[in-house]
């Protein structure tokens, strides 16, 4: 412990990233800070503790996605006996809301406790600010300011969500993410712009939720993912009543008596509809401004404002870390933050070594058909290996209980292997479940697994996961 300072160890932003250092470090009985503010949205939604994913992230976005799924079983439940339920019976997005904020807000609190009773940790509500490399400015919401110095600072601060430049009160006109799962009033019919990760998740649950929803789409879906599941993920969406624009994004939004009259461009004609509700998804931007990066010589990149640090998440002053979303080249997701922050705490105080891998985490899309992925695109496999050098083994298939309940859509599973060694170098599913079968093939990836190792594997029968260990038909 250096005695020149209040603190070992000072985190910037308490999500998911941030925590899990204020948790390991406390472990190891460091003198831990920890500051975390949350700026309300531009309508003025403001949450708790946690950051984006239990908050307006992951959490809420999963609690709506089942919501959804099981709205899905309505149609199927005469088909197989049950009686006395509506299939077109409505969906109360007010009882949603409600439940869902009950469950943020039981996750809030559960922090909240950790924060306040745990010994060595050192909770600010405030904002904080570098002053120097060991001084943090720390603001409270009435801009009044303490000051508290640390021998490592880490910055942890997240994203937000990005808004458009070029269409005048745009902020005012649309809703994000941020607001979207504490929205009081139901959105009604919605048009969602982008068509990534974000767009394409709250797409699908407003859709099955039972709302009118268009997904404006700029060029693809998806990108950086599979393309040819991308386009089997629009098609489903499409069969479950997703419309979508493609090719264009919106040239203007106007207030028309409460609604948005939205107008694009597509082919050189304008085109335009009211919505309900405009909800932007078109990417996020890292929370730096306003860090006093610059003062202190943290370098950041200036058009996206993320902080460049290097394999061992140290910025350009050498006490000063960033993990998470706001680092530049990271992969935004909760458990890469998490697993980033712990090794960090390993090689600052445990003789660590490990730095974050960023390559083979697999990931699902938590769309209506969920698609679950870990290693290479078949785009991505083919420009690296060239497309002589790999097999592509495909198969479409319709999970046992689909066809009894007459759904409708077939699901897809694909495996991407290198024919010099036979290992398995891309794995994509798109199917029920995906997140739950997908996490087991991350392990077969990132031991390098064989496509013979798989077919050595005796399936499970009946499951759809099955369908994984049998594929024998490449394109
Ligand atoms: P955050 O969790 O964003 O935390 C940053 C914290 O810092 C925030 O509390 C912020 O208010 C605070 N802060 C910012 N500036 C300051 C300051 N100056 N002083 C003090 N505090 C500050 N990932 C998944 O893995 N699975 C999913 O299913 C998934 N779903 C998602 C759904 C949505 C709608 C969104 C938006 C994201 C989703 N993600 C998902 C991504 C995941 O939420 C993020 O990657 C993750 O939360 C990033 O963690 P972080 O620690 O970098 O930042
Ligand atoms: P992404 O950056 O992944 O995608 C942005 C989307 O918006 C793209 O489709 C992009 O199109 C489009 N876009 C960008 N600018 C514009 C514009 N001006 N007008 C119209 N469309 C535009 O952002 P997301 O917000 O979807 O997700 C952010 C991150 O959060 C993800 O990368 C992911 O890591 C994480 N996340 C993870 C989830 C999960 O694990 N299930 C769920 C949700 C988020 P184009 O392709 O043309 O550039």
């Amino acid at each position: 412990m250096n005695p020149q300072y209040q603190y070992d160890i000072f985190v910037i932003g308490g999500g998911s990233g941030g925590l899990t250092v204020v948790d390991e470090a406390q472990r190891l009985g460091k003198r831990v800070g920890l500051a975390d503010y949350i700026k309300p949205s531009p309508h003025g939604t403001q949450w708790g503790t946690g950051g984006t994913c239990p908050n307006v992230g992951c959490i809420p976005k999963k609690l709506m996605h089942m919501t959804a799924l099981i709205g899905e079983i309505r149609h199927e439940l005469a088909a197989t006996g049950w009686q006395g339920v509506d299939p077109h019976s409505k969906h109360n997005w007010n009882t949603l809301v409600n439940e869902v904020q009950r469950q943020v807000k039981g996750i809030n609190k559960a922090n909240d406790d950790w924060l306040v009773t745990t010994n060595g940790i050192t909770y600010y509500n405030k904002l904080g600010k570098l002053k120097d490399d060991h001084t943090i400015e720390l603001i409270d919401k009435d801009g009044q300011s303490e000051f508290v110095t640390a021998e490592y600072i880490v910055i942890a601060v997240g994203s937000r969500p990005s808004f458009p430049t070029d269409i005048p009160n745009v902020k005012q006109l649309t809703i994000t993410s941020d607001d979207l799962f504490s929205l009081k009033n139901a959105p009604g019919k919605t048009l969602v712009v982008g068509a990534s990760y974000v767009a394409l998740e709250c797409a699908g649950f407003l859709t099955g939720l039972g709302y009118d929803v268009t997904v404006m789409v700029r060029s693809i879906l998806l990108r950086g993912f599979d393309q040819e599941v991308a386009e089997r993920i629009g098609e489903f969406m499409k069969i479950s009543g997703t419309k979508f624009i493609r090719g264009t994004i919106p040239s203007s939004i106007e207030d028309v008596d409460g609604k948005r009259l939205v107008k694009w461009v597509l082919n050189g004609q304008e085109q335009s509809e009211v919505f309900d509700t405009v909800l932007l998804a078109i990417g996020r931007s890292a929370d730096t401004q306003n860090l006093g990066l610059e003062q202190v010589g943290v370098q950041t990149n200036k058009e996206s404002g993320k902080i460049i640090a290097n394999d061992a998440d140290s910025t350009s002053v050498s006490n000063i870390f960033a993990i998470g979303d706001c680092v530049q080249g990271r992969l935004e997701l909760t458990p890469t933050a998490i697993m980033c922050g712990k090794r960090l705490i390993k090689r600052l105080y445990q003789n660590g070594n490990q730095i974050m891998e960023y390559s083979d985490v697999s990931t699902t899309v938590f769309t209506p058909l969920e698609y679950g992925c870990v290693g290479y695109s078949e785009e991505a496999a083919t420009k690296k290996f060239g497309k002589e050098n790999l097999k592509i083994f495909t198969s479409e298939f319709t999970p046992l209980f689909w066809n009894f309940a007459n759904r409708k859509g077939t699901c897809y599973a694909k495996l991407i292997v290198k024919k010099d060694d036979d290992v398995v170098i891309g794995f994509h599913y798109l199917g029920p479940d995906a997140a739950e079968v997908t996490q087991g093939f991350g392990v077969v990836i990132k031991l390098k697994a064989k496509k013979s190792d798989l077919d050595n594997v005796v399936g499970i029968h009946p499951s759809v996961a099955e369908e994984l260990v049998q594929m024998q038909t490449w394109k």
